[in-house]
């Protein structure tokens, strides 16, 4: 079963919920940690250096050969590749094309329109992915270099290096609601979102929730930071747009204590290995997967 843990905004508790599952499956596990721009969930598994796969990723960019170009002989000759582009990655200036590399998406559209073969691609490196294991849990992590746009290449390396796994799979996604999400739940059996008591929190929430319906995803709440009879616009959320809340987490110093000093706290104290393996109970009981 594969599960994907999500959020609408970064810091509601979206990798503590992931690094408690991962960590509370009975036998092996795999952890995925697809927040490729900031990606955190390694601090909790670690390991040496040496003892990690890594490959590097890379991307097909386009190159324009303007000596090769139609508008360099005669500037109203040609600008399909300008036309064809959804991304708006290319611009026309004067007799020359402009690639906007950090909107480019790779798609080499472009390549195949150009009459005069003026376009090349070429490949350069935007990140890492990484593979190993610590104690039960195989952790699969990504990072994108810096000046990067565009992390959906890495983020489907790693999905793709966890498929054909029967392994009992979590899934840290990126905060928000963008693309790098929906590529990091294509293939989820079930969704998480993570919210936080704040209207902030509530809002973004929203976003992710209608996400989810959108991809026809089946889902439920964590309420993290729960502070009982205290006022919290996500509860609120939740009884308006009859979304199922799994688990209460409470707002409790010690489970900050430990995840703020990258501890997985159900490896720290019974209780929360108690709390964590029960939501991972209810996850299987109302879903049917195996855990
Ligand atoms: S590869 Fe696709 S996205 Fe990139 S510039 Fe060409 S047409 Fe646009
Ligand atoms: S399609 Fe080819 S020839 Fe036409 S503007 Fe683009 S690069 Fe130049």
């Amino acid at each position: 079963m594969i599960v994907a843990v999500l959020s609408g905004k970064g810091g509601t508790g979206k990798t503590l919920v992931s690094v408690n599952l991962a960590s509370v499956v009975e036998g092996d596990s795999i952890y995925v940690d697809c927040d490729v721009e900031e990606p955190n969930g390694h601090l909790y598994f670690r390991t040496e250096e040496s003892d990690k796969n890594v490959e590097t990723i890379s991307r097909l960019y386009p190159v324009v050969d303007s000596s090769k170009c139609l508008l360099s002989q005669n500037k109203d000759a040609c600008a399909k590749c300008v036309d064809f582009c959804r991304f708006n990655a290319l611009a026309r200036v004067g007799e020359r094309v402009q690639v906007f590399d950090q909107v480019c998406h790779s798609c080499g559209g472009c390549y195949i329109v150009c009459p005069a073969r003026a376009i090349t691609e070429e490949a350069r490196p935007i990140g890492h992915v990484y593979d190993y294991k610590v104690g039960n849990t195989r952790v699969l992590s990504g990072q994108m270099q810096t000046k990067q746009a565009f992390g959906i290449p890495i983020i489907a390396k790693i999905l793709e290096m966890a498929k054909g796994s029967t392994l009992p799979t979590i899934i840290d996604c990126p905060p928000g609601s963008a693309c790098t999400v929906m590529e990091s739940i294509k293939d989820a059996d079930f969704c998480i979102v993570v919210a936080e008591p704040s209207v902030f929190g509530a809002h973004n929430m929203k976003m992710v929730v209608q996400l989810l319906r959108l991809f026809e995803k089946p889902f439920a709440a964590i309420l993290n930071k729960y502070v009982e009879g205290a006022e919290n616009p996500s509860e609120t959320l939740c009884e308006e747009e009859n979304i199922e809340v799994l688990h209460r987490i409470p707002f409790d110093v010690q489970i900050a204590h430990y995840h703020s000093e990258a501890r997985i706290a159900a490896e720290e104290e019974d209780r929360f290995k108690e709390m964590f393996e029960s939501i991972l109970k209810r996850i299987t009981r109302r879903f049917g997967g195996e855990m």
